[in-house]
């Protein structure tokens, strides 16, 4: 729901004990030596070195595509949440209308399986006749608008979010969509991978249908003609490649400018559906509009009914009955990722319950378990990096003084959130009741669409969050130029609170470096201070950068990962900028640190500079299915875990000098071709 996307690193966590108001005291160490495989050669496969033992220890459960640290903290935190809800749902006192009856009513909707068996398809059957009445392409424009505003997202989609070019204000954003298959490649691409997730693509839409009733006839002949609409939209549709330039996606116009680009839809019906009034809307992406608006011409009245009603079940499947769930998570979980089992139901009750008002269980969440002295702390160790990031700069000997000034401002101008927000959403237009689950997931679809359309024409809102605080992640924004911390992530392994600055430095510390270097990455770097995209780079300047990134391209197009498959390097560039700068920086303030405070004595026997690395190391530790890994490397853009840890340190002089490995070792990189950046 929150697309607040690409350049939020997706951090791999572990557990240990989190800290909290009910802590039993029991501590796990900042650094457990137990995950490590001593045997192995730090400078043969760090990543190894630092988590052999665990990776051992721990093989992924069937519910699972993959199992790591993240996986570990997350389950906990779900614990934690799981505790919070049970308790706001023996509230007596959760009046009608309150935050907490929505909350219980929501997440008992979702765990009422009885319920859902009895009710089968019902609750979606006035959905369906909306569908079979619509008699005119007129009629279908009004029909889109409707299902946008209710989770379902046919053809495309309409969002507000900041105009990068006037970043004060929001405006309305168009985007290419209506794909059932997460990437355009998976239907144009004819490798056999790609050719399996086809088919089991094509399996799961003739169950649904069946599922709803159709027959197999008319199964594999609405299967047949939603494979060649979304065939030819997936052809129209821009790579992930291409979305990564922000220029190439900005293309502002009128609404008559639309009108005339993509005439085979009725705009203004369809804007009246939404109840907004557009003057000029950003559109992404002018060739899909193009092409869509010929397949609205092109294909005929009932083969859009059919595609409304694929979609329409498509994401409702896993709100019905267990025979909808379970076809969503054969071709979701199973091939996409190669999950064995789904996930237990209450875990994915919570997760609705975060999706449709995440705020109002965070409040609850950030209430029970997040300390205000992690606020402070996590403030200190922010303004560390900063400082060091600062002296990164004017150490930069391929960068002018002139656009050293300019990173400067936009580094010294960056805004920091850290825990939750200060102002919170108000959930009074929200009806959640005892209704059926799929449409009180329907029901906060609209409360969270029309919120976000409101603010179209609007001025941009800088206290919104665009995270949960209860999640664990964080995130840069380019147009607010801000790092955000949920609480969730200030927890062990990130995040100790009386941990040591080695460890601190090498875990969280090393998170904030990542999102402030998102401010200066492939993409980041074209932004302005003021959060505007605008260049502010001499020439020379720029050329520089973009040979110093093609350095870290190459690198990862070569890093090999399950026979001969190898990492998108281009496609991975922002978050390997990120990881490698953030390490960077990381590493110089904890030596300002140790330089100011003296240097501790060595704790386990290690240095607090091998603590740092292996901290780092420990966070990304993670076994992956195969399936999941190629689905990480086609979709990106971060990197697997092992090679966020390996692909990154043997690029740190640092590190060599930490774990005094030679010139002789395997993954050793000669000084004049490693890269580094920032
Ligand atoms: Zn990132």
């Amino acid at each position: 729901m929150k697309k607040f996307k690409a350049l939020s690193v997706l951090l791999l966590l572990s557990m240990g004990i989190l800290f909290n108001a009910c802590n039993t005291g029991h501590q796990t160490p900042p650094l457990d030596r137990s995950n490590m495989e001593k045997s192995i050669d730090p400078g043969e496969d760090f990543f190894l070195f630092a988590n052999g033992s665990w990776l051992e220890a721990n093989p992924i459960p069937d519910d699972y595509s993959r199992y790591g640290a993240f996986e570990e903290l997350r389950q906990a935190s779900d614990e934690q949440l799981n505790s919070l809800v049970a308790d706001i749902s023996a509230d007596k006192g959760a009046g009608q209308g309150s935050n907490r009856q929505k909350i219980r009513d929501l997440f008992n909707s979702a765990m009422d399986t009885l319920a859902i068996e009895e009710q089968g398809l019902s609750p979606l059957m006035p959905f369906l006749e909306k569908i079979d009445a619509i008699s005119s392409k007129d009629e279908l424009a009004e029909a889109f608008a409707y299902f946008h505003l209710r989770g379902t997202r046919p053809l495309f989609s309409l969002r507000a979010a900041q105009d990068r070019k006037n970043t004060e204000m929001n405006i309305a954003n168009l985007g290419q969509g209506g794909l059932g298959m997460s990437d355009r490649d998976y239907y144009l691409k004819t490798d056999s991978r790609s050719k399996e997730i086809k088919a089991a693509y094509e399996h799961f839409m003739e169950t649904i249908f069946i599922l709803a009733g159709y027959s197999e006839e008319q199964a594999a002949s609405a299967r047949k003609k939603i494979m060649d609409l979304e065939t030819r939209l997936a052809g129209a549709s821009m790579t992930r490649l291409e979305r990564r330039n922000p220029h190439a996606t900005y293309n502002k116009m009128s609404e008559q400018e639309l009108k005339d680009l993509a005439p085979g839809f009725n705009w203004e019906i369809y804007f009246a559906g939404l109840g907004i009034e557009p003057e000029d809307l950003n559109v992404s992406q002018p060739g899909f509009f193009r092409e869509a608006s010929a397949t609205l011409e092109e294909f005929d009245l009932e083969t859009w009914k059919t595609y409304l009603r694929w979609n329409l079940l498509r994401s409702s499947a896993s709100f019905l009955t267990d025979d909808f769930d379970q076809a969503a998570f054969d071709f979701y979980g199973r091939v996409m990722s190669g999950s064995k089992s789904q996930r237990e139901r209450w875990r994915r009750a919570l997760g609705s319950v975060n999706r449709g008002m995440g705020e109002a269980l965070g409040q609850e969440y950030v209430k029970r378990h997040f300390p205000p002295e992690a606020k402070d702390r996590m403030e200190d160790l922010v303004e560390h990096l900063r400082s060091a990031f600062s002296e990164r700069i004017d150490q930069l000997a391929w960068m002018s003084e002139e656009t050293k000034q300019q990173a400067h401002k936009k580094l010294a101008s960056m805004n920091v959130k850290i825990g939750y927000p200060d102002k919170w959403t108000d959930y009074s237009n929200l009806q959640i009741n005892d209704q059926p689950y799929v449409l009180n997931m329907m029901e906060a679809s609209r409360f969270n669409t029309i919120r976000n359309l409101e603010k179209i024409g609007q001025p941009v809102d800088r206290d919104e969050w665009f995270m949960n605080p209860q999640t664990v992640n964080a995130y840069y924004s380019p147009t607010m130029n801000e790092i955000v911390f949920p609480a969730g992530i200030l927890q062990p392994p990130f995040f100790f609170m009386d941990g040591d600055d080695a460890v601190n430095f090498g875990a969280i510390g090393m998170v904030i470096g990542h999102e402030m270097t998102h401010g200066f990455d492939d993409q980041g770097r074209q932004y302005a201070p003021d959060g505007n995209l605008r260049d502010w780079w001499t020439k020379n300047d720029a050329t520089r950068f973009e040979e110093l990134a093609e350095i870290l391209v190459d690198q990862y197009n070569n890093y090999v990962l399950l026979d001969t498959l190898t990492i998108n390097g281009k496609l991975s560039l922002g978050e390997n900028i990120a990881d490698l700068g953030g390490l960077t920086i990381a590493y110089q303030a904890l030596q300002n640190k140790l330089e100011q405070d003296g240097r501790p004595e060595l704790i386990d026997g290690y240095t607090p500079e091998q603590r740092f690395f292996l901290a780092y190391a420990q966070v990304w530790r993670n076994n992956i299915r195969d399936q999941e890994l190629m689905r990480q490397i086609n979709e990106g853009p971060h990197s697997p875990g092992e090679a966020r840890v390996n692909g990154i340190v043997y690029n740190l002089e640092a590190f060599y000098q930490a774990f005094d490995i030679e010139e002789t070792a395997t993954r050793f990189i000669a000084p004049a071709d490693r890269a580094e950046i920032w």
